[in-house]
């Protein structure tokens, strides 16, 4: 099984000039989709996972199998305002202005091994800002995952320290 198959390309979304990956084909096809959990925790090579972070909102889809494929707990990453217990915060740069993540205090507890989880990885500045989220907690970072990586954006620059799997690149 091939996943690129189940992306679909959109062009000129959310606005002009933007060529939009689109998983929805992939989460409607449940064998895809859970061949694609195996190649995502196959990358992991048998290490122990404590918590998976899913970054709002297209990582929760994936976050929440790959925790449940890990024995882990998820944890999501949210915009603003939109977490209802005490939050902490990270900044992070769009291409006019800035954005923030937030995520629960107690979400993540000194010393948990943590998986990070979005869908894409473009610029690097999202997965950048749930890392930083991850560290003021003391997680450990065992490994940033992404169903997607868009190499020509060099998001993986942002995030170096850490290792970097991604099932499909382009
Ligand atoms: P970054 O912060 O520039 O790396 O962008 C990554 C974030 O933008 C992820 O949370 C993705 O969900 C979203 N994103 C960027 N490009 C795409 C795309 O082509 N398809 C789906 N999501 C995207």
């Amino acid at each position: 099984m091939k996943i690129e198959s189940y992306i679909r390309d959109i062009q000129d979304f959310p606005k002009k000039e933007i060529l939009f990956k689109d998983i929805t084909p992939l989460l409607n096809d449940p064998i895809a989709t859970k061949n694609t959990v195996s190649v995502l925790v196959e990358s992991l090579k048998g290490q122990k996972i404590d918590k998976v972070v899913g970054a709002e909102s297209r990582g929760f889809f994936f976050g929440i199998l790959l925790a449940q494929e890990l024995n882990a707990g998820f944890v999501p990453v949210r915009k603003p305002k939109k977490l209802p217990y005490d939050t902490i915060s990270a900044t992070y740069e769009l291409e006019y202005g800035t954005d923030s993540l937030e995520m629960h205090t107690d979400a993540i507890k000194k010393g948990d091994r943590v998986l990070i989880h979005d869908d894409v990885l473009a610029t690097g500045g999202t997965a950048k800002a749930v890392c930083e989220l991850v560290a003021k907690l003391g997680g450990v970072i065992v490994q940033c995952n992404f169903l997607m990586e868009l190499t020509f954006l060099n998001g993986r620059e942002k995030i170096k320290e850490h290792p970097i799997f991604a099932a499909i690149t382009y």
